[in-house]
């Protein structure tokens, strides 16, 4: 690809061959120039956020990790301010200043490369061998996982026993999806809630966990509140401002909604204010947006993606749609499917 082959030039790099990148929305959005920049001097940029690799060689300050491991790589790295104390306690996923570098998305190179160097070991997760066939799943997984985190840090506020509990989860696609696995893993009534009529694939994987699917060209959002019942969490991970508020109103009481889709722009939007205020009040309600993921939930995300792969093999292997060499970068791009991948 008329990129040279990098080698470790400190004690505590790792080469890192690159086995599987995932592509997503914010890949396509990067290819229509919607946003995500250079690092700076570069004609050129490598996307690709969602990573599975092979260590290959590893400085002499590398302890915990050894040629042949298995590892996913982070994909935000911390800005530079001395102020900025997130970034400074190692949790850039909640970076204050913007000024955070993203593999692939933000003055970074990412991986749809042969092979990266990485910084140090804590840019990197060992992945057990086991999970090679789903573990590109990982990056995404994070999503929910975090998501997942802040739910369960919220929560902590109701000090009852909680039986059954509701969660609705918005958009069916591969942070959707694996979103509703993570909710039924943990107990929870999981109802999907996404456009295509069923049957059709994503439908079918959200039944087979267990999750009851419903169109929202089918059931308009204020029928679907009422069949979902009192929600007492909804995950958001469709990215439609009009759909996310509309269900935001069957919120129910003591409710946590969380935005993790990022909105495309669109005519702005008018909304009935007052009864959104109502509801916060009356109802003691929480909307929270989150963004990216912190090690925590990376490690949470290996550990539930081994139990899925134990407990729903085949669903979870069903959200991996389509593997192109890169070579068909465009196809797998624009191709339609759940999660396509770029094998390197
Ligand atoms: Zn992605
Ligand atoms: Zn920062």
């Amino acid at each position: 690809m008329g990129h040279p082959e990098p080698s470790i030039s400190s004690p505590r790099e790792l080469k890192l061959r690159m086995l599987e990148v995932g592509v997503c929305g914010t890949d396509r959005d990067l290819c229509a120039f919607s946003y995500g920049t250079a690092p700076p001097g570069c004609d050129h940029f490598i996307l690709g956020h969602e990573s599975l690799a092979e260590v290959v060689d590893t400085g002499g300050g590398v302890t915990a990790l050894r040629a042949g491991d298995l590892v996913v790589a982070i994909v935000r790295r911390p800005c530079d301010d001395p102020a900025c104390a997130p970034c400074r306690a190692g949790r850039q996923d909640f970076c204050a200043t913007g000024r955070y570098r993203e593999r692939g998305i933000q003055d970074m190179h990412g991986f749809m490369t042969e092979y990266v160097i990485e910084e140090e070991e804590r840019s990197v997760h060992l992945v057990p061998r086991d999970l090679r066939g789903v573990a590109v799943l990982i990056e995404p997984l994070t999503i929910a996982e975090k998501a997942f985190l802040e739910f369960r840090a919220i929560d902590a506020r109701l000090p009852w026993r909680k039986d059954r509990r509701t969660a609705v989860v918005l958009g069916a696609g591969p942070v959707g999806l694996l979103g509703a696995m993570l909710f039924r893993a943990a107990g929870f009534d999981t109802w999907v809630y996404s456009r295509s009529p069923a049957p059709n694939p994503k439908a079918a994987i959200a039944e087979a966990i267990g999750a009851r699917y419903v169109s929202s060209l089918e059931v308009p959002p204020r029928e679907f509140a009422g069949a979902a019942g009192n929600t007492d969490v909804v995950y958001e991970a469709m990215g439609a401002a009009r759909t996310a508020f509309d269900v935001l109103q069957c919120l129910g009481a003591n409710g946590v909604f969380i935005f993790t889709g990022v909105p495309s722009r669109g005519q702005p939007l008018s909304l009935d204010l007052h009864r959104l205020l109502l509801h916060l009040v009356m109802r003691n309600q929480v909307i929270v947006g989150t963004v990216n993921a912190g090690p925590d939930a990376f490690e949470a995300a290996i550990r539930d993606l081994a139990a899925f792969h134990t407990r729903w093999p085949h669903a979870l292997a069903s959200l991996i749609t389509g593997r192109y060499p890169m070579s068909s970068f465009r196809e797998a791009i624009h191709d339609a499917g759940i999660k396509n991948l770029i094998e390197v």
